[in-house]
């Protein structure tokens, strides 16, 4: 089956009591069963509920994995992957990274004596220095938030697999219809399931994919022990996104491809940062492990924050606000927002100066962003 049917059908099947083509939102804490010796498959909803089954099964099915789980937000879904480890074993994580992810790494799980190393995954012979026997997990995002730094899977899965590691991919930016990191041969998939799966703006949730059946077995036992699981009404809603998902990464990826040549292009645009340029730091790797490049970009405009300010205060379609995957055009300023619990030095470092902006590009008529853009950067000549 193709990528474009799977999201429709892939491992659904019609609502076994009713017909409904749709499954329906189980809202429902406990299942009836027949006999005490014949439990049906449903008994609790922690444990299971037929809508959030649904979700995992085209989650499973989209990623081209075996299992998955879905989480009551992208957070839980990662908090279930660090609950494989135990105290004394170490994580490298790529330095460029989602801030949620950093705070739940150093201000919670350090705390149980799990290590977390931060390194530059493009930098191998670093990386591998930091291999030692306690090592256990190898974490990245690809691309990263906001600069999209692109990092080659297939070469960090060499060193996981060398190394007998396991490697997590947020795959959160790209989704599966760009990019498929357990094809790749990475043995674990994470989504923030609020952003372009859920694609609408109105829900959050969260997924892990695998196809290993030991991964699989301990994560499932942490999902139904820890509880943090996805209710059926924000499981329904994925659900119903996923069967649009590659309509709208196709016009994602079309709309900002317009918009990136249009800033490239501009006079005050200091420089966009957007993987489909050819002179782009990880373009050959984009186009290697991507199908295309996505729905964001950042920019950096010429000016102080007072000309920021003015130029965001005269966008009509493109909203400030945290978050992005949405139907609907963003624009997000990293170092007052995603990155303001970093210091101005850690962020100078990273490249997140104040004149840094990030837009979550959407599927609205391409000339009416483009229009409003314009009128904006025009606005603080
Ligand atoms: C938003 C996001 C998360 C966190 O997901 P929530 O659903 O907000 O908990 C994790 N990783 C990435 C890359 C994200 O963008």
């Amino acid at each position: 089956m193709n990528f474009n049917t799977k999201t429709i059908h892939g491992n659904q099947k019609s609502d076994p009591g009713t017909g409904a083509v749709m499954t329906p939102i189980y809202q429902t804490s406990t299942f009836e069963q027949k006999s005490v010796e014949h439990h049906g498959e449903f008994s609790y909803a922690r444990t299971a509920n037929p809508t959030r089954t649904a979700l995992e099964n085209a989650l499973a099915s989209i990623e081209n994995g075996k299992f998955a789980l879905a989480f009551g937000s992208g957070m839980a879904a990662i908090d279930a992957v660090i609950r494989l480890l135990k105290p004394g074993d170490e994580v490298i994580a790529n330095t460029n990274l989602y801030g949620g992810t950093y705070r739940l790494f150093e201000q919670i799980w350090k705390s149980f004596n799990i290590k977390f190393h931060y390194v530059n995954f493009t930098n191998v012979a670093e990386l591998s220095q930091l291999i030692n026997s306690k090592t256990k997990l190898l974490w990245l995002e690809t691309p990263t938030n906001p600069l999209l730094q692109i990092i080659d899977i297939s070469m960090i899965v060499k060193i996981s697999k060398k190394n007998h590691l396991i490697l997590a991919v947020d795959n959160t930016f790209a989704t599966p219809y760009l990019q498929r990191p357990l094809d790749l041969g990475a043995d674990i998939v994470v989504h923030s399931a609020t952003k372009y799966l859920g694609g609408h703006s109105d829900v959050v949730l969260g997924a892990i994919i695998t196809s290993d059946p030991e991964i699989s077995k301990k994560l499932f036992f942490i999902q139904n022990t820890c509880g943090a699981i996805a209710g059926p009404m924000d499981s329904f809603l994925v659900l119903r996104g996923i069967k649009t998902l590659h309509v709208r990464m196709q016009r994602h990826s079309e709309n900002t491809r317009k918009i990136a040549e249009f800033l490239q292009n501009h006079n005050n645009i200091e420089k966009v940062y957007w993987p489909g340029f050819e002179e782009f730091e990880g373009h050959k790797i984009a186009l290697k492990q991507m199908s295309d490049f996505g729905g964001i970009l950042s920019f950096k405009l010429k000016g102080n924050i007072k000309k920021i300010n003015l130029f965001l205060k005269n966008l009509t379609l493109f909203k400030l606000a945290e978050s992005l995957g949405g139907v609907e055009s963003l624009v997000g300023h990293p170092a007052t927002m995603t990155h303001a619990s970093l210091s101005e030095n850690q962020r100078n470092d990273l490249g997140i100066t104040e004149n840094l902006l990030r837009l979550s590009v959407g599927i609205e008529d391409c000339d009416d962003l483009i229009e409003d853009l314009e009128r904006s950067i025009r606005a603080i000549d």
